[in-house]
């Protein structure tokens, strides 16, 4: 064990250390400002482990439906040799006929459990990687299931993405997600899409770090990803390629760059000897409970428990967050409004105080003519 995994081992307090993955790290970057999430993620944990081990109750799970959808979607392109998915390329006009080279990682060395096979994988992909940057005209065109390493804070984390494709024409890889939402055009939901953007650049800033540490320049690597959906009731692809995604890679960047930026801010942030094993810890940490948490951290109901037990104004919704940001909590902001309690204590809460009590005589003569 390194010196940085008896640590880890120590701040996880006896729990194991479970694969993070790119939906883990992206998820980080849905809320940049919870501290709670990122030290879960830094040692090791998810916040379903930590629903399920910690606090030994049952985590949210996708549907069954849902799940045997993106499995049997995943399945279809990536099974089979990938042939699905060169079709998809070839028909878009990105790989041509001649380019029909393909690996999968995972049949070099299958099994999710075996440390051997994983670390084999990761130094499979890196081969893989090493030959198309130095040129050599056998690297594939399509990598199905890389797994890299992710530094973060000084710790690594190994992701597991879906493919890298590369013409033969260029000089390096982009990473390609897949997900099994339909492609309904102007109408798919934008902050699905940002997400798996955000998800494949997880894979960007992975070969990017793997770029640098072999002396090269990690901007070879381009700030754009491939995203394949599905067709609305059907299992075909609908290839979106090259999308730019400069600004998930910032946020990426932005969100594993905040404090705690180290391994040492998150031992400082626990008291002496405490570990993330215990759930008063887990509670003590400072979260940011945010309405979109549902969406991606299964610890959302025990944040948002917390920030109604605090009569933090996010419990009404963002649009009220920001309204009443300077009262900073629900029983102020009504006092305010009644005239009850201390006075304002500054010029936002007299605004805030006024503006409230005119909506309350709109209200009124709304409701009662
Ligand atoms: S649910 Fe809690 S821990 Fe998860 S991101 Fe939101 S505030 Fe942070």
């Amino acid at each position: 064990m390194t010196p940085e995994n008896v640590r880890l081992a120590n701040l996880r307090g006896g729990l194991a250390a479970v694969e993070v993955g790119a939906r883990g790290i992206e998820s980080v970057a849905r809320n940049t400002a919870c501290t709670r999430l990122r030290a879960i993620v830094i040692v090791g944990l998810t916040p379903s482990e930590v629903i399920k081990s910690v606090f030994k109750a049952e985590p949210d799970i996708m549907s069954p439906f849902a799940m045997t959808v993106t499995q049997g979607y995943e399945r279809r392109l990536l099974g089979n040799g990938g042939s699905s998915l060169l079709t998809a390329y070839r028909e878009k006009g990105l790989l041509t006929q001649a380019e029909v080279k393909i690996t999968s990682v995972e049949d070099m060395a299958p099994g999710t459990k075996d440390p051997v096979a994983r670390n084999r994988r990761v130094s499979e992909t890196q081969r893989l990687i090493d030959m198309k940057h130095n040129g050599d005209p056998r690297a594939p065109n399509l990598i199905l299931n890389p797994r890299m390493p992710l530094d973060i804070v000084g710790v690594s984390h190994p992701v597991e993405l879906a493919y890298m494709v590369a013409s033969d024409a260029e000089r390096s890889y982009r990473i390609g997600v897949i997900k099994s939402f339909a492609d309904r055009g102007g109408k798919t939901d934008k902050s699905d899409i940002r997400s798996a953007c955000r998800e494949a650049a997880v894979g960007t800033l992975a070969l990017r770090q793997h770029i640098a540490r072999r002396g090269g320049d990690p901007e070879m690597a381009e700030d754009r990803v491939d995203m394949v959906l599905r067709a609305p009731g059907s299992f075909n692809p609908r290839l979106f390629p090259a999308m730019r995604a400069e600004s998930e890679l910032a946020s990426l960047v932005r969100a594993l760059s905040t404090a705690p930026a180290d391994l040492e801010e998150v031992e400082r942030l626990l008291p002496v000897g405490a570990t993330l094993a215990d759930p008063r810890v887990i509670d003590r940490l400072p979260n940011n409970y945010r309405s979109n948490c549902k969406e991606h951290c299964a610890l959302w109901e025990r944040c948002r428990a917390q920030a109604l037990a605090a009569g933090q104004p996010i419990i009404l919704g963002d649009l009220a967050a920001e309204q009443l940001a300077a009262a900073g909590s629900i029983s102020r902001a009504i006092d305010l409004m009644d005239g009850r309690g201390r006075p304002p204590d500054n010029e936002a809460e007299a605004r805030l105080a006024a503006g409230l009590r005119d909506a309350g005589l709109v209200l009124d003569r709304i409701a009662n003519g």
